[in-house]
């Protein structure tokens, strides 16, 4: 007797709330397409009290695996069976993998952001400025930290925040870690290595600027934006304009995009294919 159409097929999805047509969808289904994996990625709307039953719906159903982001990206915890290394130190899970019959929380924010870090530069032994102190920043600074990173100056505008997540890192990863309450310029110190501005400031508005000294970044130094749209940010423009090797958030993103479909399938996706189809679902 021959499976149902439907065995023929490997699903995986984004559990999300509020993400309309999503772009990682194209991106992650041009990914499926280029390789020609019999595979699809849905995007499912999921509120905050219908998700256990999300999740237990795709384990019946056998998803492969899915993404999630905000609201659920803490909550989704407790219906899993276990946690990737990065995920447990920040508890926070945007990527769940099947894994035998165990479904396992990672989260590939930061490790997306590394990827596309190591195309220019390896983080090991070096001094990094983040500004932000938020999910994002959070994902990255503790990737870097398990990167080997030598020293991290955390600039966050809340106090609050801010010392939350210099906690978790002096704490949970003994990192070398001081925290810069954003009250004023900042000056990005010579012998800086990397600038990462981990804050949504310049998201929808590529003339948002950091309160940041801009003829303090050298011409040695990395700048990275998480700000995919628009790629080419005020930061972007600026650090260029000094020399810096600039990186934007779009490669964070394709880099996630490939993170997560490596853990699903096992293959390693083309970044040129996914790029394009991410920059063409973004209209750029
Ligand atoms: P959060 O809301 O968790 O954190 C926002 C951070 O930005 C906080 O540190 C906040 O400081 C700071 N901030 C916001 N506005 C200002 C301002 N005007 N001046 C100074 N600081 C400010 O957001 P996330 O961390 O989840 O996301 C941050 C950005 O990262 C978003 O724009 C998102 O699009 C992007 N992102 C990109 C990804 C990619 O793959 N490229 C992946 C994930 C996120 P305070 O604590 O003082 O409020």
């Amino acid at each position: 007797m021959n499976a149902p159409a439907s065995f023929l097929q490997e699903l995986v999805g984004s559990m999300s709330q509020g993400a309309a047509g999503n772009p990682t969808v194209a991106m992650i289904e041009a990914a499926f397409a280029h390789h020609a994996l019999p595979w699809r990625y849905i995007n499912m709307e999921v509120t905050p009290q219908d998700l256990g039953e999300a999740v237990r719906g795709a384990r019946a159903m056998g998803f492969r695996g899915f993404n999630c982001s905000l609201p659920h990206k803490v909550t989704v915890i407790q219906h899993l069976d276990g946690l990737g290394e990065s995920a447990a130190v920040m508890g926070a899970v945007n990527c769940v993998v099947r894994r035998g019959d165990q479904w396992i929380g990672e989260n590939t924010d930061g490790k997306g952001f590394l990827r596309s870090l190591s195309t220019v530069t390896d983080p090991k032994g070096k001094s990094v400025v983040l500004f932000g102190a938020g999910g994002a920043a959070r994902a990255i600074a503790v990737e870097l930290a398990l990167a080997g990173i030598r020293k991290l100056t955390l600039v966050n505008r809340s106090a609050s925040r801010g010392q939350e997540l210099y906690q978790l890192l002096r704490d949970k990863l003994n990192l070398d870690v001081e925290l810069v309450v954003w009250e004023r310029e900042f000056a990005v110190a010579a012998g800086t290595d990397i600038v990462v501005n981990a804050t949504s400031i310049g998201l929808y508005d590529a003339d948002a600027r950091l309160n940041l000294d801009v003829s303090s970044l050298q011409p040695a130094m990395v700048v990275a934006d998480v700000i995919g749209n628009p790629p080419r940010t005020r930061l972007i423009r600026d650090a260029q304009s000094r020399g810096c090797q600039a990186l934007d958030g779009l490669g964070m993103l394709v880099n996630q995009g490939i993170v997560a479909v490596h853990y699903w399938t096992g293959i390693e996706p083309d970044a040129v294919v996914m790029r394009q189809a991410l920059e063409r679902a973004l209209g750029l």
